[in-house]
């Protein structure tokens, strides 16, 4: 994204690096911000210093103080040369400065430079959230997931759902057909119940070993009873033979689930998670291969 309040200077910009770069442009700070605060950031910005209303530094300090723009790196381009200036602006944290008259081939090489770097961090960003087998959310994900959501639905008063799913008898399922075969299975297991969830907040991550968490904003113990069910479903359907399982002939889970809110109301988030962690323990010893909530009287085993 090129920034600044004179479209021959966004021309100039543009011409050098549109053959290689889709190119956004925004004649004033506050259009800036709001561009980076879009659906579609962009991966660099070159921001001009001296603007009417808000100035480059300005237009700086607030892309770097929100979370959902820090990440964006920024170059400075301006005709204020002076050592100062630019030790200003790197020291509000932006990538480079170059100062104008500029070389329009050293313009290219540090665009280049800055854009491979967001790339590469982006790339690393996604795999640190990642789980490598099964390619979902990894518990990292989760664990932040988990305390902002837990943040908002104090916030909006709304409730709050935690499943903790296991898959049953799993050593001997690994045991008697490989580890191999073990990690194919984890691997379908996680995309069938990804497939399972429909809402977007709804968050499916493993949560290690052969065990997943599903995190389930705004939804209370009737709708996390739905998600169980189609979870549960979802690992029946796949039909994957599992010999050595006393629960069924093929592969199945267990879910524990518990509620934030209303009679179910915890004090802390670790309160919801050891709910569930119970009450999945309960559907092992109930005979796996089912749901169970955190409190029976009122939903009685599935
Ligand atoms: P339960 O029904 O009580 O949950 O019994 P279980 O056998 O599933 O439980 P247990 O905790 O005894 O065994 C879990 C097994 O999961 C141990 C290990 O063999 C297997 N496992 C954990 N992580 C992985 C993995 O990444 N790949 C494979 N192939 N197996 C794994
Ligand atoms: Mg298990
Ligand atoms: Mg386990």
């Amino acid at each position: 994204m090129i920034v600044d309040d004179q479209p021959t200077n966004i021309h100039a910009l543009a011409s050098l690096l549109k053959a290689d770069y889709r190119i956004l442009t925004a004649t004033s700070g506050n259009k800036a911000l709001a561009l980076a605060q879009g659906d579609a950031p962009p991966d660099l910005i070159l921001l001009d210093i001296v603007m009417p209303d808000m100035g480059g530094y300005d237009t700086c300090r607030q892309l770097k103080d929100d979370e959902a723009t820090r990440s964006i790196p920024v170059i400075f381009v301006s005709a204020l040369d002076h050592v100062d200036d630019e030790e200003r602006g790197l020291n509000l944290g932006a990538a480079d400065y170059i100062s104008k008259p500029f070389s329009p081939a050293i313009v290219r090489a540090r665009v280049r430079n800055q854009v491979a770097l967001k790339l590469k961090t982006d790339m690393l960003e996604k795999i640190s959230l990642q789980d490598g087998l099964t390619e979902i959310p990894n518990r990292r994900s989760f664990d932040q997931k988990f305390a902002e959501e837990w943040g908002r639905a104090r916030r909006d008063g709304q409730p709050l759902s935690l499943l903790m799913i296991d898959i049953d008898q799993f050593k001997p399922y690994n045991d008697h057909c490989g580890h191999g075969a073990g990690d194919d299975c984890l691997k379908r297991v996680a995309q069938a119940m990804t497939g399972a969830l429909s809402r977007t907040p709804d968050l499916l991550a493993r949560y290690g070993g052969e065990e997943f968490v599903a995190l389930l904003p705004g939804t209370d113990e009737t709708g996390c009873r739905h998600v169980a069910k189609n979870l549960l479903e979802a690992a029946r359907s796949l039909n994957i033979p599992h010999a050595h399982s006393d629960a069924a002939p093929h592969v199945t889970i267990s879910i524990g689930g518990a509620t934030h809110g209303g009679q179910t109301a915890k004090p802390d988030p670790e309160t919801l998670k050891k709910a569930a962690d119970d009450a999945l323990y309960r559907a092992k010893q109930a005979g796996r291969n089912r749901y169970q909530w955190e409190c029976e009287d009122l939903s009685p085993i599935d």
